[in-house]
């Protein structure tokens, strides 16, 4: 920890990453990073100003159009991403405490999210090798090739509950695809970017390539949205956020591609794996503390198992332990902010008249974890489907317990949402899992487990839970602009107009 405390102070802290250097914001302004589990300041971080995204980006431009960077063949490009991935690997642990430190998730979590974040960029780098394009089966005299070509500069913004792991996920595909990027982290979460890039500039990447601007939303966020120097913005956040940078993106016709919030279904069937059904069910919700956006915040519980399972639930929750993500023993950390914590509050109340609380819905005031944003998990069951908290995305440890009768029942439920990003299904009847996961709309469905993300595979959601896929190489195309190179054996005039 020391180590860590010293890093806090260093002068990087409170400067921008752009065009290869350290540099001070133009207005030398800081804004206090808080740790949640006490809500004591534990950094001041540089905040970018509007001249000082606009420099990132002059930075991120250049380097796409007039760099060497163009000239970087995949395998170089690969192995900038090899790289990374080494050096988040060898520092999984300090990188784990600094994520835990800022974002009071367990070191447990902070860890995994770490070595995924490593998964990724090697990921990436071992894709971008592969064969890409296509020649099409065209009439004679003409040849028809596809190539991808990178998109330019890309914006990216990321939320909070995921610091490193979301950096990760916008930066290694467009770096593989050749692009270059300003990645503007969370107001809340600046840390673990922070000494990302430091790790980036160690490793030597071309200066320009990718550029860090912390700050606000409002302030950072929004003039890389409305640049008209930026081809393509990629978000990950909260659905009203999304909304408004799909507006302010107009102006050129970036590409945006959103990835938003959730209010999936988990759905139990009768004839589930009993306690296979029940753990899921709560690691579901509970884990990150809630704070996720394919969390099952909606348990579905077939009626003729509806309430033992919710009184086996209700057991299983009294016993997670809530408490600092530093602390080993620790199954549950604070919420992100006094801020967040309100608003989950809120909700908690609205739900005490909506339906029935059976657990949790309380601060935790003990005297260890009072100054902290820390929530019991909470569930509520016999949720009306069209309940305000079965509607709305609560983004904490809040369940909402709904029970049905039939396959046809659950589906109606379950799809009866503005969102539409993951769901749940627990059967050992195959044919009706099958049947269930085709009618769900849905982008990720788990058959016997929640919450498996696999880098390998598309991520992304139906309605309002966004716009575009994220990871496999359904991420990469993403980061891709499709071109048609159209050739011909014959080259002669048409003759058109000359009879
Ligand atoms: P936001 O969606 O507002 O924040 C996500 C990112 O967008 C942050 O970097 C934020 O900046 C930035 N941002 C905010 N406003 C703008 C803007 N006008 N232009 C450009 N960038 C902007 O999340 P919040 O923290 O406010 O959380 C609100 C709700 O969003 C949560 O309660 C939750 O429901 C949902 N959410 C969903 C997430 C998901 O993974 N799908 C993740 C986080 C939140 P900054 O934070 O620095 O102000």
């Amino acid at each position: 920890m020391r180590a860590l405390t010293k890093w806090l102070s260093s002068t990087n802290i409170s400067k921008l990453y752009i065009n290869g250097e350290w540099i001070d914001s133009v207005k030398n302004e800081t804004m206090p990073v808080i740790n949640p589990a006490t809500n004591e300041t534990i950094a001041k971080v540089g905040v970018a100003r509007k001249e000082d995204v606009e420099k990132a980006i002059v930075a991120a431009r250049n380097a796409f159009d007039n760099g060497d960077w163009k000239t970087f063949t995949a395998f170089q490009r690969s192995e900038l991403l090899q790289k990374t991935a080494k050096k988040i690997e060898e520092n999984v642990e300090e990188l784990a405490k600094l994520e835990t430190l800022n974002n009071g998730k367990t070191l447990h979590e902070a860890r995994g999210d770490m070595e995924a974040a490593a998964d990724t960029f090697r990921y990436y780098a071992s894709i971008i090798m592969a064969p890409m394009g296509e020649t099409l089966q065209v009439e004679e005299p003409l040849i028809s090739k596809v190539v991808r070509e990178p998109i330019g500069v890309c914006g990216q913004i990321i939320p909070w509950n995921y610091p490193l792991l979301m950096a990760a996920w916008k930066l290694a595909p467009a770096i593989a695809a050749g692009n270059t990027c300003v990645l503007k982290p969370s107001e809340l979460t600046p840390l673990t970017a922070i000494r990302l890039f430091e790790m980036i500039e160690e490793i030597g990447f071309p200066s320009g390539v990718v550029n860090l601007i912390n700050g606000t939303g409002v302030d950072t966020g929004q003039p890389l949205v409305e640049s008209h120097l930026v081809d393509k913005i990629a978000f990950t956040g909260g659905t009203e956020t999304g909304k408004r940078i799909m507006q302010n993106s107009v102006c050129n016709l970036k590409r945006v591609s959103l990835e938003l919030g959730g209010k999936s279904p988990n759905i139990v069937f009768a004839d589930a794996d009993y306690e296979t059904a029940l753990d899921h069910a709560s690691f579901a919700i509970f884990n990150n503390s809630g704070q996720v956006c394919s969390a099952g915040s909606r348990l579905l519980v077939e009626k003729s198992i509806y309430k033992n399972f919710v009184k086996d639930l209700v057991k299983v929750t009294e016993k997670i332990r809530v408490g600092s993500g530093f602390d080993e023993e620790t199954q549950m950390g604070p919420l992100i902010s006094k801020n967040h914590l309100e608003k989950v509050r809120s909700y908690i109340e609205l739900g005490k008249k909506e339906a029935t609380l059976v657990c949790g819905g309380n601060k935790v005031t003990n005297d260890k974890l009072s100054n902290g944003n820390f929530i019991e998990p909470t569930i509520f069951m016999d949720v009306d489907p069209k309940a305000t908290i079965a509607q709305e995305e609560i983004f904490g440890p809040v369940l909402s317990v709904i029970p049905f009768e039939s396959e046809e029942e659950a589906l109606q439920i379950a799809n009866d949402s503005p969102y539409g990003l993951a769901a749940g299904i627990f059967t050992n009847d195959v044919a009706k899992a099958e049947r269930m996961s085709r009618k769900l709309r849905v982008g990720v469905t788990w058959i016997n487990t929640y919450e498996q993300n696999l880098i390998e595979g598309p991520w992304g959601g139906y309605k309002a839970s966004g716009i575009g896929r994220e990871l496999g190489t359904y991420g990469l195309d993403e980061y891709t602009e499709v071109k048609q190179m159209i050739n011909t054996l014959n080259v002669a005039p048409t003759g058109w107009f000359s009879n």
